[in-house]
């Protein structure tokens, strides 16, 4: 298969792997810590677990997995909203799958669903538009989640909804941005970063520019990557070679899928839906300016905070996370999830507490599926900062 089995070959990795030590002892050798790489995107996460690459790079290396799991950073009170609207009468929600069995305070959604309320699962926003014109009588609401990888598609569904006059469709938006994430963990005094394994995925969207100030304002290498497992490692070997040789720079290890600067028609269309938020509320990382997209006024009938009055519409609602629940930590990559108290005790997939523990790209996840580690006590994860 072209651009997959290339990419997984073993001698090739073995190849680079020896790189990648030779490079972790010679800067090794100047300081007393391993090099801390934080993979950005939750599915880089997986990736590396999946291959286990976390335990065939050098020691002199450790991943650092960053807030880049959208359904993982929706704090609980928006989820409480999801199921706020979908409880309303005449309403047919719909989401991605993904999304089903995050816990709100109450309930999922998942748990709505099965208590009556008319959820359903799409694959895209297009089907959601399609719903809207089969179902006149009813109301259907897109629950607009992602980051700008998701985030086009929903933009051309609220324009064609708009071309065809569709008053029964809206979205309610929490799509949110990547880069203003990344700024307020580099402005965390606590973070302790070495460099970035950058989204591959959101890359294509919008190009390599937008994490210019990685490199230019805090010093740090930054390679765009693709998702197998010889992407991953040629991702770490420019990090560390950037390292070694005293740079910082912004580099596109996924040049076969990102362009340099992204891609026309989908940054013209989210410019055209979309406007920032002058701030939005992730899972761990609390509110950070700038970091959420809402729905601009010329499209306001398409917008479902406007239409249901709730979320942003309805002021600031913050809800504290359960008790013992340590997804801010993991997030923000301090913790290991294994370090979590409720790994494996009182969060699983079957029973989860936090939303890592669900989504297909969360650290949680990855770790209970790939990594071995059933149990808190199997895999010892010290803090790393503190
Ligand atoms: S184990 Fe569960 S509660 Fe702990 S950080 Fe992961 S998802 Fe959150």
């Amino acid at each position: 298969m072209k651009y997959a089995t290339e990419f997984r070959d073993p001698k090739a990795a073995k190849a680079v792997l020896a790189r990648i030590a030779a490079l972790a002892d010679q800067i090794g050798a100047t300081r007393a810590a391993p090099v801390h790489i934080m993979e950005i995107c939750g599915g880089h996460t997986h990736a590396i677990f999946r291959y286990g690459l976390d335990k065939l790079v050098h020691e002199g290396v450790e991943f650092i997995h960053g807030p880049g799991c959208p359904v993982c950073v929706l704090p609980m009170a928006r989820v409480d909203e999801c199921v706020e609207i979908a409880n309303r009468p005449g309403v047919i929600f719909t989401t991605f799958g993904d999304a089903m069995r995050v816990p709100g305070t109450k309930m999922s959604l998942m748990q709505a669903k099965a208590a009556g309320a008319d959820i359903r699962m799409v694959y895209s926003p297009l089907d959601a538009l399609e719903l809207a014109r089969r179902s006149p009588g009813r109301e259907v609401v897109f629950f607009g989640l992602g980051f700008e990888t998701t985030t086009p598609s929903t933009a051309l569904s609220i324009q064609q909804a708009a071309r065809e006059g569709l008053g029964n469709f809206s979205v309610f938006c929490n799509h949110i941005t990547v880069p203003e994430p990344i700024r307020a963990l580099l402005d965390d005094p606590h973070m302790v970063l070495d460099g970035f394994i950058g989204p591959g995925h959101v890359s294509m969207v919008i190009g390599i520019h937008p994490y210019d100030f990685i490199a230019r304002d805090y010093g740090k290498p930054i390679v765009v990557a693709g998702f197998e497992p010889l992407d991953l490692l040629q991702s770490v070997l420019m990090v560390l070679t950037q390292i070694r040789d005293g740079r910082a720079e912004v580099e596109n290890q996924y040049a076969r899928v990102v362009p340099e600067h992204g891609n026309p028609v989908s940054l013209a269309a989210m410019t055209d839906v979309y406007e920032k938020r002058p701030s939005f509320e992730w899972r761990g990382l609390g509110e950070i300016d700038q970091s959420g997209l809402r729905i601009r006024a010329k499209y306001r009938a398409f917008d479902a905070e406007e239409k249901f009055g709730v979320g942003y519409a309805a002021g600031p609602r913050v809800v504290a996370e359960p008790e013992g629940c340590a997804c801010g930590q993991v997030m923000t990559g301090r913790i290991k999830p294994t370090a979590c108290p409720q790994f494996g005790r009182g969060c699983t997939p079957e029973m989860p507490l936090g939303a890592l523990m669900v989504s297909s790209e969360g650290a949680c996840a990855a770790y209970w599926q790939y990594g071995g580690a059933r149990a808190p006590e199997a895999v010892e994860c010290p803090e790393i900062v503190e």
